[in-house]
């Protein structure tokens, strides 16, 4: 189908783009890669009087790190695509989540395509890269007319397809923790290998050499009409001995609290059952013995 009818900026800059957002508020909305938006335009799902294609602003792609040891960071554009943060050297070494997340993300042409800030923004309850940015407690930069703010990624995503965002604000910058002797897992339940998840589940995850959890957090997406932290998981493993019976009492928790989605793909017992099975097996790819 073809869209209704949109005027189209290709601004140059952030400021150019944030100017455009600004004088025509939720009558426009930025364009990044195009695999949602586009889509959404052409089925008439969603329609818009104007356009503001992010693609020409190449202050908004890149992947660095920031300061050295313990307490670096690493900043990302929110226009760098899933196959560059997949063949990133430094996401590799220095934040694996990210990489092994963006390569089970669609088929090649989405991930050529598709963006960091699009996936986020766009905050589809089944998308992968949202998990593994409320697992990594990345910080999110959004800048408007009124300059920049940072938002936490637990604070970030507020329900389907909604997200701290305001109509005039563009994100700009993901900023993830270094996170050394953490180890970092991305696994995703779906029925064909280029499909949404039913269940996804990311986890960075800190333990001694006797197996004891120092440090853990778990992302999920699919479950419900948000990506969120499994709190009550992560609780419950924390300064634990990671041992089968405290791993399986606590993935028991992984959807504590929250209301189950239901769908031709998955029944909610169905997609319970896939998240507990999919965060110990999460937990046992990151090395632990049980
Ligand atoms: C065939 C197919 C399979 C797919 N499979 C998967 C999958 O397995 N897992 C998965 O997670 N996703 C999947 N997707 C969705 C894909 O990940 C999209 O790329 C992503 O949802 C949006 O990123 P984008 O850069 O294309 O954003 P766009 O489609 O351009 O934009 C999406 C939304 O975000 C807003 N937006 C974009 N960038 C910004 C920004 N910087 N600041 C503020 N707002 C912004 C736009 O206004 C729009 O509302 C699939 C898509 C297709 C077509």
């Amino acid at each position: 189908m073809i869209p209704s009818k949109f005027e189209y900026f290709a601004p140059a800059s952030l400021a150019e783009a944030v100017s455009l957002l600004s004088k025509y508020q939720e009558e426009a909305k930025p364009l990044a890669g195009g695999q949602s938006l586009i889509s959404l335009l052409k089925l008439r799902l969603a329609s818009l009087k104007y356009l503001v294609d992010l693609a020409g602003i190449a202050e908004l792609n890149y992947i660095r790190e920031e300061g050295a040891g313990p307490s670096g960071t690493i900043s990302i554009g929110a226009l760098t695509t899933y196959a560059q943060i997949k063949e990133s050297k430094l996401l590799q070494s220095k934040c694996p989540l990210l990489p092994q997340t963006a390569s089970v993300v669609g088929d090649v042409q989405v991930r050529n395509r598709g963006t960091l800030g699009g996936s986020l923004a766009h905050a589809d309850p089944a998308g992968d890269m949202p998990a593994a940015i409320l697992a990594l407690k990345a910080e999110l930069k959004a800048v408007g007319p009124q300059g920049e703010r940072w938002i936490q990624a637990d604070d970030f995503f507020l329900g389907m397809m909604e997200t701290a965002l305001s109509p005039d604000e563009i994100l700009s910058e993901i900023r993830v923790p270094v996170l050394p002797d953490h180890k970092m897992i991305y696994r995703k339940a779906a029925r064909r290998p280029s499909d949404f998840a039913m269940v996804g589940i990311a986890l960075c995850l800190k333990a001694r050499d006797d197996q004891t959890c120092e440090e853990i957090s778990i992302g999920v997406t699919g479950v419900t009409d948000k990506p969120y932290r499994a709190e009550e998981t992560e609780k419950r493993l924390r300064g634990k001995k990671l041992e089968p019976k405290i791993i399986e009492e606590a993935a028991s928790a992984i959807t504590e609290g929250v209301d189950v989605m239901e769908n031709m793909h998955a029944s909610q017992d169905f997609r319970s059952h896939l998240a507990r099975v999919y965060v110990s097996r999460a937990i046992a790819a990151a090395g632990i013995r049980s």
